[in-house]
């Protein structure tokens, strides 16, 4: 894996600005992503993600937000993971925007702020936002595109290095689904950037998706020769072919294994 690449915080399209939180860790990467948009001249502003509840952050997402005496109009949720979800009801509190995201649980009134179900349009601060569902990462992921900047926000479906994992509320077959239909979605919307949850953009997205499906196809095929090998356990396994991956997030990798176990068991191809 390459060192954390710079430019991270402050990145910008003509849309949307991106406010790292200082939550760095071998999951998260640098740190979660925030991401600001808005059209040029518009008087409010969405935010994506407002990262986890650390104050300072919110202040910082808060003050960029309001700048210019804008309003947010939204706050969005690409998942209920806490290290994007955390701080929004917080960020509510301070702007007093609704919250809107595909898990009810996660959603924040006032009135009924509404989801973030595949196929809706969120026409905020100038915007359009597609709301694509994603499931696979977790199953209430969703990814979000801009068509206008022709960028897709990802969360964790894609991160901008190395690869993601199924988390213990996400499925494998769901989430290779989830990769093709993206694919389609990038070359048949002409999606030239995608903008993740965690780590850099990447400006390649067929080829990042390309990277991803031979990547859950090579590891499929090591799961099952560890089993030929004789592995019993999650933890043989993860022992045996995340080598090259940090032990820091063996852990982690173990609930890819399970679902990768749960995903053969399936019997799917
Ligand atoms: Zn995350």
């Amino acid at each position: 894996m390459s060192a954390p690449a710079a430019g991270i915080d402050g990145f910008r399209t003509p849309r949307a600005t991106c406010l790292l939180a200082p939550n760095p860790s071998p999951m998260t990467l640098d740190g979660t992503n925030t991401w600001l948009v808005a059209e040029p001249g518009s008087s409010s502003v969405v935010v994506v993600d407002p990262g986890p509840a650390d104050e300072e952050h919110l202040d910082r997402v808060r003050a960029a937000a309001v700048a210019g005496d804008r309003r947010v109009a939204k706050i969005l949720l690409t998942h209920g993971h806490p290290d994007h979800s955390a701080g929004a009801a917080r960020l509510a509190g301070l702007t007093g925007a609704p919250v809107q995201a595909a898990d009810p649980a996660h959603r924040l009134g006032p009135g009924d702020p509404g989801g973030l179900g595949d196929g809706d349009v969120v026409t905020a601060a100038g915007c359009e936002l597609r709301v694509v569902a994603t499931p696979g990462h977790s199953g209430d992921s969703v990814c979000l595109l801009l068509p206008a900047d022709g960028a897709l926000f990802t969360g964790d479906t894609v991160l901008g290095r190395g690869t993601t994992v199924i988390a213990g509320d996400g499925n494998l077959g769901d989430y290779l689904r989830t990769l093709c239909l993206l694919r389609d979605l990038a070359e048949a919307r002409g999606v030239g950037l995608l903008l993740p949850g965690h780590g850099p953009m990447l400006a390649d997205p067929l080829g990042t998706l390309d990277y991803y499906l031979s990547h859950r196809a090579e590891r499929l095929d090591q799961v099952r020769s560890a089993l030929a090998a004789g592995a019993k356990t999650p933890a043989e396994i993860v022992a045996m072919i995340y080598t090259d991956v940090d032990p820091s997030v063996w852990p982690a990798a173990e609930w890819s294994v399970r679902a990768q176990l749960d995903y053969l068991a399936g019997g799917e191809p």
